[in-house]
């Protein structure tokens, strides 16, 4: 258990009165001189800066900026942080909270591609203040532009307050049920939804995480994810916990040289242990991208959990990584799956630590009928499933049936409902999605073996919308509620459906390709009329071009990709689409939407360049 107030509890109690406040200050007490941030700066020169600043500098520069939002706002309002990647974002964001306002952890208008996003999450929470820095104020005054004075927030740039304001900052009344920020969730199936997370939550949420990777006092932590994800913010969060200093990087400084995360990886003297955390596709990337040059010395043997989380795992990222870097040192359990969501603050079930990520084979035909059925690897029909490891602590999951709310037994394939101190208490402005999703009870649990043994009886337990199993007391995630594809009364998740579209040919780009049901007389241009009563569900499959389309003949690749669907999975493919690379729509934190996706094709919004019904 990492040292903490709270270290040698069984089960993870938050006191009433703590807040991420009180948090800072054990820290300043007893690490003050001590750097917390590290920030790699690659905006202006490709070796990266370094901009640190030290648990007391943070909490100065915290108290400076929250006294400033004081001065115009009310406890309470919403103060959203629009500032760009880096130690700026960090401290407007834990002065929003010690503020006392409801912190919002967005970006900047230049983020490409999401404005549509950044305008719905501020239209729906509202703040009263907008937090920026001098260099990103222009455009954010000019997003605002089109509003009229009144209704617009006042823009701060954090990194023009003075430090002497900190002198005036009053601490705040909140407690430990207080709502701290509003973790918006991807957008992945819906306009982003806003989870209010209290102090008790995201506490709570970090001792688990620590707790789950065996983080200690002298550990280290990388993040390059953004900050307005949950995950990035997370890590961001951690310090206040465990560990020695945090580095970050900007996602886009990732991007472009992935080196440059698995050079901060590498051990220095002193290192113990060093932790990270990235969605499934960068493991993939980095491995291909990110080897350091010849004869560079690079020592991965202090990686003790690297998070992938927030998409399904594949076999071939986690493979690929650990062959990659294993010369390195990388240990062969480094790659922790781990399952997590907004609603529950981010971090819900991990991989022991020192341990390897599980990977069973199950049949496809009964995982479609709702069973883990355990097959050897070599079969036609069988799926790969990677376990999400176990359940944090304090933290419960039972697997019900989303009809009746029924608890279902281990092999059985349910929606994965939560119960913990970690979870949200609802979505902000949605007081109907609340009640569905944050408010249900379990209808009835199993007599033996129960996975809500623990709670009581009359808890209200958090809906996830995801489909998972337990086998041998580990968590599998087998894909969303809402995705799932049903053709011909039969069920088929979308991510292997995808998955065999693209190991069909290498015309289309892997991991950029959506499978979705549309009611047959909904396609567009469909031979059968939209007056045809043929509403039955059919599979269509849009994908983007991939680097071997070259001078292939489309319909030959279209025919090959319908033939291995009909074959390893007995569904027609009634309409396939190949798009431009970027036409198929994705969250920013870069998840694919299929829903979204869905409703671009019904609108006749892709161009194709093949058709083949
Ligand atoms: P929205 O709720 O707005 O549609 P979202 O569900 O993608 O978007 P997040 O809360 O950021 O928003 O993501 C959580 C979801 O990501 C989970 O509910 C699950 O569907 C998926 N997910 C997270 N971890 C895993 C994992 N290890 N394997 C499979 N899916 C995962
Ligand atoms: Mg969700």
């Amino acid at each position: 258990m990492v040292e903490t107030p709270f270290a040698g509890q069984s089960e993870i109690e938050i006191p009433a009165s703590t807040t991420l406040m009180d948090l800072i200050d054990q820290r300043v007490a007893a690490h003050g001189d001590d750097v917390v941030y590290r920030y790699a700066d690659y905006s202006r020169a490709s070796n990266g800066e370094y901009h640190e600043l030290t648990w007391s500098e943070f909490q100065l520069r915290v108290c400076a900026v929250a006294a400033r939002i004081q001065q115009v706002s009310a406890p309470g309002d919403r103060v959203a942080v629009l500032c760009p990647h880096g130690l700026d974002y960090v401290v407007a964001f834990f002065a929003a909270i010690a503020a006392g306002a409801i912190a919002v952890p967005l970006f900047t208008p230049d983020e490409p591609g999401h404005s549509d996003r950044l305008r719905a999450v501020l239209t729906d929470s509202a703040p009263a203040v907008v937090l920026t820095t001098v260099g990103s104020a222009p455009g954010v005054r000019q997003f605002y532009g089109h509003r009229p004075g009144a209704s617009r927030p006042r823009i701060l740039a954090v990194d023009a307050v003075p430090a002497a304001l900190e002198a005036s900052w009053r601490r705040p009344d909140s407690t430990a049920d207080s709502i701290a920020y509003l973790q918006y969730t991807s957008g992945s199936t819906r306009t982003p939804a806003g989870v209010e997370i209290t102090h008790r939550a995201v506490a709570t949420n970090l001792l688990q995480l620590s707790d789950a990777l065996g983080l200690d006092a002298n550990c280290r932590g990388v993040t390059w994810l953004p900050l307005f994800h949950d995950m990035g913010l997370l890590c961001v969060i951690l310090p206040m916990v465990c560990g020695r200093y945090l580095t970050l990087l900007s996602p886009s400084a990732f991007i472009r040289r992935p080196y440059r995360w698995i050079k901060e990886l590498g051990a220095k003297p002193g290192d113990v242990g060093i932790f990270s955390a990235a969605p499934n596709f960068a493991f993939e990337y980095a491995a291909t991208r990110g080897r350091p040059a010849e004869g560079v010395a690079l020592d991965l043997s202090k990686v003790i959990g690297l998070i992938n989380g927030s998409e399904p795992v594949t076999v071939s990222a986690m493979r690929t990584f650990t062959e990659a870097f294993a010369p390195y040192g990388l240990p062969g359990s480094a790659i922790k799956p781990c399952y997590g969501m907004a609603e529950a603050t981010v971090f819900v079930s991990a991989t022991q630590a020192e341990v390897a990520a599980r990977v069973v084979h199950v049949d496809r035909e009964r995982l479609n009928a709702g069973r883990m059925v355990r097959v050897g690897s070599e079969r036609e029909n069988a799926v790969a499933q990677v376990s999400c490891g176990y359940l944090a602590r304090s933290q419960w999951a039972v697997i019900a049936d989303p009809e009746t709310g029924k608890e279902r037994p281990d092999g059985a394939v349910g929606e994965i409902w939560l119960h913990g101190g970690n979870l949200g208490v609802g979505y902000w402005n949605r007081p109907d999605e609340t009640v569905k999703t944050f408010r249900n009870k379990l209808v009835r649990r199993l007599v033996e073996d129960s996975h809500a043994d623990g709670v009581p009886t009359e808890a209200r337990w958090l809906r996830t919308g995801d489909f998972g199993a337990y086998l041998d007391g580990q968590l599998y995630v087998t894909g969303r509620v809402k995705d799932l594809v049903i053709v011909d009364g039969r069920n088929h998740y979308p991510q292997d459906l995808e998955h065999s579209a693209q190991d069909a040919s290498t015309a289309l780009r892997p991991g950029f390709v959506a499978a979705f049901s549309v009611p047959a007389n909904e396609i567009p241009g469909s031979d059968r009329p939209a007056a045809s009563e043929d509403n039955s569900d059919q599979l269509v499959i849009v994908a983007e071009r991939g680097a071997g389309i070259g001078k292939v003949d489309p319909d030959l690749v279209i025919s090959r990709v319908r033939a291995a669907l009909t074959q390893r999975h007995g569904v027609p493919v009634r309409d396939l689409v190949l798009v431009p690379a970027g036409s198929i729509p994705r969250t920013s934190s870069g998840k694919i939407a299929r829903r979204a996706c869905r409703a671009a094709y019904l609108n006749g919004a892709f161009t194709r360049t093949a058709v083949h019904r």
